[in-house]
């Protein structure tokens, strides 16, 4: 076949064109913005979860560190060439903040390659892309502005043990909070303030898991250089207080119950939920699998947004009892990790699946046990009507309700109920919020059922 001039120049043209088609496929394909890997063997698990910024300098070195984390871990693996009394278990995940000039990534790996509990590993890239230029911590603030900084920073984390409950060793809190580049590697900016990360043992116990404690620009003039300071922000909200906290002494002279809903968060029935909360001015406790928070992260923080308080149901939904420490710990500590990752702060409560604890699970947690007077049933009852119906049998003064907010019986169900109980002069309550009003300080070694008054 001979062809014209004509269709040479068009066979060149087609042939340019699916060339250059090739190129940008294959470009929108490197240019993925999620880092997602899984890999599971007999030995170990391994997951992976970062998002790219988009700035080369930064995701290679981002991925430089993720590789790294990822051989060495393979390496130890492989030089003990054995399972330990759990798999070995790696999990890397990133999470970005961007805020003015300013991209900052956070990437914390837990590891776990055999004795009592994971080892973890911060790091944080602060990256200036007018200057294009990494910052340490010093670079971000005048001179001598530590000096100043280093008591609003003591504050704070005061202020974060009495409200999360945890006690903090003074020559901890010392030790983990003067200057050195190590204590200040993990910081970001963001709209509200600066943020500074405090992994386990550098200022708390490890039980006591990550210390985070935001500062807000208002407390940093003077301190921080003008460049980072946020003018826009009139706002000197610090993250450790609680949003959507409201005055419970409303409700003293009410019965009081708590709506307990499992094995959630559900973007789409947890939603539901939450829209229809409103309507009894009711708030409520979420005991979440920490295997279900990323997949519904958004619902997860709007619930706590609104003021409801997020407990722990466990990673996996096992029976503890059938777990060794290790498996117990990872269990409760990746839940928190997870939860505290999307609101901010770590749950206190735990509900374990089944509602099975002992001594041993209480020790190991270090969580409060929150289980139940009031079982619903409702995942064999399956209908509103008599979901509702069951409550409102059970229902007393000082009750905590057992749901689940991933069945919308479930939820139309607890929601039908309110409008009744709301008649009969009953409140709706976390079960914080129940504490207080009770008057009940929490401790370690009880299960909690109910709070009856003059009880416990
Ligand atoms: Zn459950």
């Amino acid at each position: 076949m001979k062809l014209t001039k004509i269709g040479k120049i068009v066979v060149s043209l087609v042939f340019v064109a699916v060339v250059l088609g090739i190129i940008l496929i294959w470009r929108s394909r490197s240019n993925i913005r999620s880092i997602h890997k899984m890999e599971s063997n007999e030995f170990y698990d391994l997951k992976i979860d970062y998002d790219k910024t988009g700035i080369g300098k930064i995701d290679d070195r981002i991925a430089d560190i993720v590789r790294e984390r990822q051989d060495n871990f393979i390496a130890i693996v492989e030089k003990s060439g054995s399972v330990a009394t759990s798999k070995y278990n790696l999990v890397i995940n990133g999470t970005n903040v961007s805020y003015k000039n300013i991209k900052s990534v956070h990437i914390i790996s837990y590891a776990y390659t055999g004795g009592a509990h994971y080892t973890r590993e911060d790091i944080s890239l602060v990256y200036d892309e007018k200057d294009n230029k990494y910052l340490n911590f010093l670079d971000i603030l005048v001179a001598d502005g530590f000096n100043s900084l280093l008591p609003i920073i003591k504050k704070s984390l005061l202020e974060y043990s009495n409200l999360n409950n945890i006690v903090l060793n003074e020559e901890w809190v010392n030790d983990g909070t003067k200057y050195s580049d190590e204590n200040y590697q993990n910081f970001y900016l963001d709209e509200n303030g600066l943020v500074i990360v405090f992994p386990p043992y550098q200022v708390a116990s490890w039980a006591d898991g990550e210390i985070k404690i935001e500062i807000s620009y208002d407390k940093l003039k003077g301190i921080l250089k003008e460049e980072y300071l946020n003018n826009d922000s009139n706002t000197s909200i610090d993250t450790i207080i609680k949003p959507g906290s409201r005055d419970i002494l409303q409700f003293k002279d009410k019965k009081l119950i708590a709506f307990t809903f499992d094995d959630g968060p559900n973007n789409s029935t947890t939603s539901r939920l939450l829209d229809g909360l409103d309507d009894y001015n009711a708030k409520v406790t979420f005991f979440v699998l920490g295997s279900r928070v990323n997949n519904n992260k958004e619902v997860l923080k709007r619930a706590y947004e609104e003021g409801n308080q997020i407990g722990s149901h466990t990673y996996n939904h096992l029976n503890l009892f059938l777990l060794n420490d290790e498996e117990i710990l990872s269990e409760v500590n990746d839940t928190n990790a997870v939860v505290e990752d999307v609101i901010g702060i770590r749950p206190t409560l735990l509900r374990p699946p089944y509602g099975n604890v002992n001594d041993n699970i209480k020790l190991l947690s270090n969580m409060h046990i929150i289980n139940w007077d009031v079982d619903t049933e409702d995942w064999k009852l399956k209908n509103r009507y008599l979901i509702r119906d069951k409550i409102l049998e059970d229902a007393h003064d000082g009750a905590i309700v057992l749901l689940h907010d991933i069945y919308r019986e479930s939820v139309e169900g607890a929601l039908l109920a309110m409008a009744e109980l709301e008649k009969q002069n009953y409140a709706f309550v976390t079960i914080e919020e129940m504490v207080q009003l009770r008057g009940v300080t929490l401790d370690y070694d009880t299960t909690y059922y109910n709070f009856i008054k003059g009880g416990n």
